[in-house]
C-alpha cells in the first residue's frame, strides 16, 4: 500500500522504504464534549506517525462501539462515521505496522469483550515478548461466551486478551484496572498504550518511556496522545507527561495514577531527529528547537565552503536553518515538494515510476544553478533517495553537493516500534562514511556525531535509547526467530492459533 501524507524525505523514491513510524494514540474523557471529532482531529494530528489504518471506539457508559478502516484518518472517518460515534469517552489510533501485517483485522483500536463489559485499546510501540505474551494469553482460562483466540496477528491483540481474561486465585474475573496491574509489568518493549472500559479512560507506558505520551486537560475533561501537538489541536492545555512505568485511570471519580514498574527512563532519540512533530515537546524540550541545534552542531563538526544551505524538505528543514545559521553560509529553498503526492493510493505507472524522486522533489533551477551546495537531511537509511537526490540537483546545474546528515548512521535495527530496512539493507552497516559519499555521488558526506546528537535533544545521554546508532539496546532481547513483524503470521501460516502456536513448553 502506497504510503499516507508524503511527509517523509525517505521515501522520496516510490517503493523506497525508509524508517517507518510506529503510531499514533489519542484518548479523551469528557462528558459534554464531541470526543469522537476531538479524537478525529486528535488522530488528524498525527497522522505522521502511522498512515496505514486508523479507527476511534466511544463508550456511551453502557457500550462500546469501534470503527475502524484502512487507509488516512480522513479517508477513514466522514460527518456520518463520526456523528454515529457518540459517548463521553473515546480512544483513536493511526497505524503504522510493526508487528502484524497492514489488514483491517490488525487495524486499531483492539476490541475485546471481558467478564464486565469490554475493552478497546490502542497501542503505540513495539514488544520484544510478543512469543511469550501468545503463550500467556494461551493459558488464560476459557469462559463461554468470550474467545482467548487471536484474530489479529500484531502484539496489541495479546496485551487486550491479556486485559479482558485476567482471574484472581479463587477464578473470579479482575477488573479492567485490576488486571493492569498483572498485566504490564510482564510486557517487555516499547508500548505507549491508551485504552478504555465503559467507564473508564486508561493510559499506561513502558517503564523505559521509550515513546511519548502526554497528559492534557480540558475544560470539562482529559486528553492523552502520542504527543503535545494533538493537544493543542484540539484545544487542550499541556498538564505533563505520562510517567515511564505509570498507569493512569480517569473516570467519573477523576484521576488515578498509579505505578507497575519502577521508571528507567530510555526515551527514543530518532523521536527527536525525525519521528516527531517539530511542534510537539518531548520530556521538556522542543523537538524544532533540538534539530535546528542538531544543525549548528553539524555545521561546527562538519563546515565546508558552500554558496548556499537547502533542506531537503521537509524533515531537514530544522537542521538546514540551524546549520546556515552556524556556518554564516545562506539558506534557500532549492526544492519544492508536492506535498500531495503521497495522500494519493493509485500506484504509479511504470512511466512514472522511472520518474523515481521527481514524483515529489523538483528542483528549482534558478537558484541551484552554478551554486556549490550543502544538503541537509535529517537521516540516511539505505541511501537510494540521497543518491537519487544528488543526481537530480547536478542535472539542474549544481556546482558542487555537500550533504550533510544531522544523525549518525543508522547501523542497527529498531525492535521498538521504528520499522527501518533490515540490518544488510542499511547503507551504513558495512561501508565507510567516505564510502557512503562516493555511492551517493556527493562531493563531500558528513555525519553529526552521535554525542553532538544527544547534547542537542538536552537529554542526559543514560536517559536516551540510541540503539539504532549504537548498538546499545535498553533491555535484553530474546532470539532473533522469536523478534519480528511476521512473527504471529509465520505461525498462523500453519493453521494453528497463534497462542497456541507460540506456547512455550
Ligand atoms: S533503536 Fe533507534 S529508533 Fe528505535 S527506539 Fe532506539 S533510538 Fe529510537
Amino acid at each position: 500500500m502506497p504510503r499516507g501524507d508524503g511527509r517523509l524525505s525517505h521515501d522520496l523514491l516510490p517503493g523506497e522504504k525508509g524508517p517507518q513510524d510506529a503510531c499514533g494514540v489519542f484518548g479523551v474523557w469528557a462528558p459534554g464534549e464531541e470526543v469522537a471529532k476531538l479524537t478525529y482531529f486528535g488522530l488528524y494530528a498525527l497522522q505522521h506517525r502511522g498512515q496505514e489504518s486508523a479507527g476511534i471506539a466511544v463508550s456511551n457508559g453502557s457500550q462500546i462501539l469501534v470503527f475502524k478502516d484502512m487507509g488516512l484518518v480522513s479517508q477513514v472517518f466522514d460527518e456520518t462515521s463520526l456523528g454515529s460515534l457518540t459517548g463521553h469517552i473515546a480512544v483513536g489510533h493511526a497505524r503504522y505496522s510493526t508487528t502484524g501485517a497492514s489488514v483491517w483485522e490488525n487495524a486499531q483500536p483492539t476490541f475485546r469483550a471481558t467478564a464486565h463489559g469490554s475493552i478497546a485499546l490502542g497501542h503505540n510501540g513495539n514488544l520484544v515478548n510478543t512469543a511469550e505474551l501468545a503463550g500467556m494469553v494461551a493459558d488464560l482460562p476459557q469462559t463461554p461466551g468470550r474467545t482467548t483466540r487471536v484474530a489479529a496477528t500484531n502484539d496489541t491483540d495479546l496485551i487486550t486478551a491479556l486485559l479482558a481474561g485476567q482471574t484472581a486465585p479463587d477464578g473470579t474475573p479482575l477488573s479492567v484496572e485490576q488486571a493492569a496491574h498483572q498485566v504490564l509489568p510482564k510486557i517487555k518493549g516499547a508500548f505507549s498504550l491508551v485504552y478504555m472500559d465503559e467507564h473508564t479512560l486508561y493510559a499506561a507506558r513502558d517503564p523505559q518511556g521509550i515513546r511519548p505520551l502526554v497528559l492534557g486537560r480540558l475544560e470539562r475533561g482529559w486528553v492523552v496522545a502520542s504527543e503535545s501537538a494533538a493537544l493543542d489541536i484540539c484545544g487542550a492545555s499541556f498538564v505533563r507527561e505520562i510517567e515511564p512505568g505509570e498507569l493512569i485511570a480517569i473516570d467519573e471519580q477523576g484521576l488515578r495514577t498509579s505505578r507497575f514498574a519502577e521508571a528507567r527512563p530510555k526515551g527514543c532519540v530518532f523521536e527527536y531527529v525525525y519521528l516527531a512533530r517539530p511542534d510537539t515537546d518531548i520530556a521538556g524540550r522542543n523537538v524544532y528547537l533540538s534539530r535546528v541545534e542538531m544543525g549548528r552542531r553539524l555545521a561546527k563538526e562538519a563546515p565546508v565552503d558552500a554558496d548556499l544551505v537547502i533542506p531537503t524538505p521537509e524533515s531537514g528543514t530544522p537542521a538546514a536553518v540551524g546549520y546556515a545559521e552556524a556556518s554564516g553560509i545562506p539558506y534557500g529553498s532549492g526544492l519544492v515538494k508536492n506535498s500531495y503526492v503521497g495522500r494519493t493510493f493509485i500506484q504509479p505507472s511504470q512511466t512514472i515510476r522511472q520518474l523515481g524522486i521527481r514524483l515529489k522533489l523538483n528542483p528549482l533551477k534558478e537558484v541551484i544553478r552554478g551554486k556549490r551546495l550543502v544538503v541537509v537531511d535529517d537521516s540516511i537509511v539505505r541511501g537510494n533517495t540521497q543518491r537519487a537526490l544528488v543526481r537530480m540537483l547536478r542535472e539542474a546545474g549544481a556546482a558542487e553537493v555537500h550533504v550533510r546528515i544531522s544523525s549518525p548512521p543508522v547501523k542497527w535495527p529498531c525492535f521498538f516500534g521504528i520499522d527501518f530496512a533490515t540490518r544488510a539493507e542499511l547503507i551504513a552497516n558495512g561501508m565507510s562514511v567516505e564510502e557512503i559519499g562516493v555511492s551517493l555521488g556527493a562531493d563531500s558526506l558528513a555525519y553529526i556525531s552521535l554525542d553532538a546528537m544527544v547534547e542537542a535533544t538536552t537529554i542526559a545521554k543514560p536517559n536516551l535509547c540510541r540503539a539504532c546508532f549504537d548498538g546499545e539496546y535498553p533491555m535484553d532481547l530474546p532470539d532473533p526467530e522469536l523478534l519480528g513483524k511476521q512473527l504471529l503470521e509465520v505461525e498462523l501460516a500453519g493453521g494453528a492459533d497463534a497462542a497456541d502456536a507460540l506456547r512455550r513448553p
